[in-house]
Order: structure tokens, then C-alpha cells, then sequence
């Protein structure tokens, strides 16, 4: 078992060495995807986490419910696809009847969530984000190597529909893909009343292409965006540890949001702890460690001794990312296999 820091210096609950507390789980309930986005996998796909090494939904329930006695206050369903889980409706439902109940999202492609918005609805899920790099039919296609933008169109639909708003869309902006067209997505957005955010790309790809001087920047997006509308920026003390920094679009009330993870990064006010598929707990999306819940649930341990795994990983989280830093290496996992 993981060797803690002295208790008589560490807060309870999931906090860390420098002030912050997570309150905010991201998990990956499937590191599987139906689209194969150039900048996240391979054409052929990752091979992918045998069912066995998964969490069931017994256990993700368990281990959630135990994030939730410990300060979260909102979990986000994300993967690999959410939707690909066959047991989401349920699992929804199970984190719902946690007590306290969470705040639920997820984070989807939408491809197949016309199909269960209202479901998930009913089940508890509050609000979704969609991820949409473009909504021309043939970058789409090209950008995820499947033609499936209707089914985007129409999942987006369905969810607002099902009242899961607001209804949010995330962007990633890349050079020579999709930069041309940053305002053509946003208008799009705004005729449908969806709350856009383009994030900056992060070296979290498969591949380990990523490369910081060909990176699409969130002041490059913002000037591009300022050709056509008058941005200004909400204030900070707005912000709190939200990632996206948002403007009034020509006055508001509508907003736009820029994710600078990468070129102006909020870890300060982080308050995010993750869970993989497969049990693992991760205190940064670049953590190239991570705790193992999975073994000990399955040897039998008690709440309080998951709950000192998962303090544990929260209390050494670094103060920052360090993408930038000499010494920065990528995570193994790509974003896919952590949850985005
Ligand atoms: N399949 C779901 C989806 O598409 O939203 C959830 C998982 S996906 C990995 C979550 C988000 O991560 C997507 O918005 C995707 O665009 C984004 N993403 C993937 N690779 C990224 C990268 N290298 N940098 C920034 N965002 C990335």
C-alpha cells in the first residue's frame, strides 16, 4: 500500500501540497472510440483494454461513491467514447443515487447520442460536451477518418432537446486543418445556441507527434474570432478553476471560451482528479504515474484503505504540468486510454 505523507501535516479529503482539492472527477469508462481522429489515434486503433483488466460497474460505482464522500461534487463521464458502454444509462443512474448527488456530465464525439439523449436524461445526466473540430462534411470526414458528421449534427440536437444544456461544444484548432475556419464554427454554434470552446492541441496524441511550434495558440484563435466579432473578456474572478477563458461575443449574452492549456496553463486552480477504465487514479492528465485501485479492490480492500490510495495520489500532485519544462515527457497513456 502506498506510504502516506505525514497525517499530522495533510488535510483530509483529496487535496494537495499546494492548496488545491479536487472536486472534480473525470472518468473514462472505455478507452474505445468509433472515430479515429488523426490527432488522438492511429487509422488501425490502440489496442484496446481486455474487458477483464476493466472496472465493472459494481466497482466504478464503489470508487466514485467514494470520491463523492471524499469532496467531488461533479463527475464527468468521458473515454475512449462514453456512449460506447454499454451500461452508461445505468451507471449514470448509479452515480445519481449517490449521496450527496453529483453534478453529471459527459464529454461525447455524439456520434449515437441522438439515440439515448433522452435516456441518459432521465437517468441523471446533467449536461453534455460535444466534441467538434469542424462542420465541413469533408474535413470532417478526413480529420476523423469516418463520415459522421450528421450523426454529430444530430446527437448535438437530441441533447438539447433532452434539456441536457447548456449543450457545449469543444474544439481542437490545428494548423491547416480546421485554424482557417475557427469563426465559421463558431457561427454555426451560435445560430444553434450551443456554447463553443476551442482548446489548444496537447501532446496527449497516440502517435507522440505533437509539436509545440506548429501548436494553433488560444491568442491566434482569440484574433481570429476578434476579425468578425468584438470579444470581451469576462472577468477573471468569473473563471474560478474553470479551464476556458470566456468572452462576450459583440456584447453577449452569448460566450465564447478559449482552452490556453497549453500556452497559458490554469493548474493553479486545478481541481481535477481522474480514474481510468481500468482503475487507475490519476492526479494530472500528464501524470506519467498513477495509482492502482483496481488491484486492491479485487483483493479485497476496505473504503478507507482506497480512500488513503486515492489521497495519496491527489497529495503528490505536481504544482504544475511542465509541458514547456526541459525535463517534460508524455504520459504513455494518450488522452484516449486517461479521459479527456
Ligand atoms: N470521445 C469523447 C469525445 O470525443 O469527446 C471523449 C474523449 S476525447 C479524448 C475528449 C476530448 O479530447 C475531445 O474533445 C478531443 O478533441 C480532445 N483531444 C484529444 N486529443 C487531444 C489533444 N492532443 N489535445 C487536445 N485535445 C485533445
Amino acid at each position: 500500500m502506498t506510504r502516506l505523507p505525514d497525517p499530522s501535516v495533510r488535510p483530509a479529503g483529496l487535496a494537495d501540497q499546494f492548496g488545491r482539492v479536487a472536486r472534480d472527477l473525470r472518468v473514462s469508462v472505455t478507452d474505445r472510440c468509433n472515430l479515429r481522429c488523426t490527432y488522438c489515434m492511429p487509422a488501425e486503433g490502440l489496442p484496446w483494454m481486455p474487458k477483464a483488466e476493466m472496472l465493472t460497474d459494481e466497482e466504478l460505482l464503489r470508487v466514485i461513491g467514494l470520491f463523492v464522500r471524499d469532496g467531488v461534487t461533479q463527475v464527468r463521464l468521458t473515454g475512449g467514447e462514453p456512449l460506447l458502454r454499454r451500461s452508461l444509462v445505468e451507471l449514470v443512474a448509479g452515480i445519481a443515487a449517490l449521496e450527496p448527488r453529483p453534478r453529471i456530465a459527459m464529454t461525447t464525439n455524439g456520434v449515437g447520442l441522438e439515440r439515448v439523449a433522452r435516456e441518459l436524461k432521465q437517468a441523471g445526466l446533467d449536461r453534455v460536451n460535444v466534441s467538434l473540430d469542424t462542420i465541413d462534411s469533408q474535413t470532417f470526414t478526413q480529420l476523423t477518418r469516418r463520415d459522421r458528421l450528421g450523426d454529430v449534427e444530430a446527437g448535438l440536437k437530441a441533447a438539447a432537446d433532452a434539456g441536457l444544456t447548456p449543450v457545449k461544444v469543444n474544439a481542437v484548432a490545428m494548423r491547416g486543418v480546421n485554424d482557417e475556419s475557427v469563426a465559421d464554427v463558431l457561427a454555426w454554434c451560435l445560430e444553434r445556441g450551443y456554447e463553443l470552446r476551442f482548446i489548444e492541441q496537447m501532446p496527449l496524441d497516440a502517435q507522440h507527434a505533437w509539436d509545440r511550434s506548429d501548436m494553433v495558440t488560444a491568442d491566434e484563435i482569440r484574433e481570429r474570432l476578434s476579425r468578425r466579432w468584438e470579444l470581451t473578456p469576462l472577468p477573471a474572478a468569473e473563471r474560478g478553476s474553470a479551464p476556458a477563458e470566456r468572452f462576450l461575443i459583440d456584447g453577449g449574452p452569448e460566450t465564447v471560451g478559449i482552452i490556453a492549456s497549453v500556452s497559458a496553463p490554469f493548474c493553479a486552480a486545478c481541481d481535477r482528479t481522474r480514474l481510468t477504465a481500468d482503475g487507475q487514479v490519476r492526479n494530472c492528465l500528464f501524470s506519467t504515474t498513477e495509482t492502482d485501485l483496481r488491484g486492491p479492490l479485487r483483493e479485497g480492500a476496505t473504503d478507507d484503505e482506497l480512500l488513503a490510495l486515492m489521497r495519496g495520489e491527489m497529495w503528490r500532485k505536481r504544482r504544475g504540468h511542465g509541458i514547456g519544462d526541459p525535463g517534460f515527457v508524455q504520459p504513455d497513456r494518450p488522452m484516449s486510454a486517461i479521459g479527456g
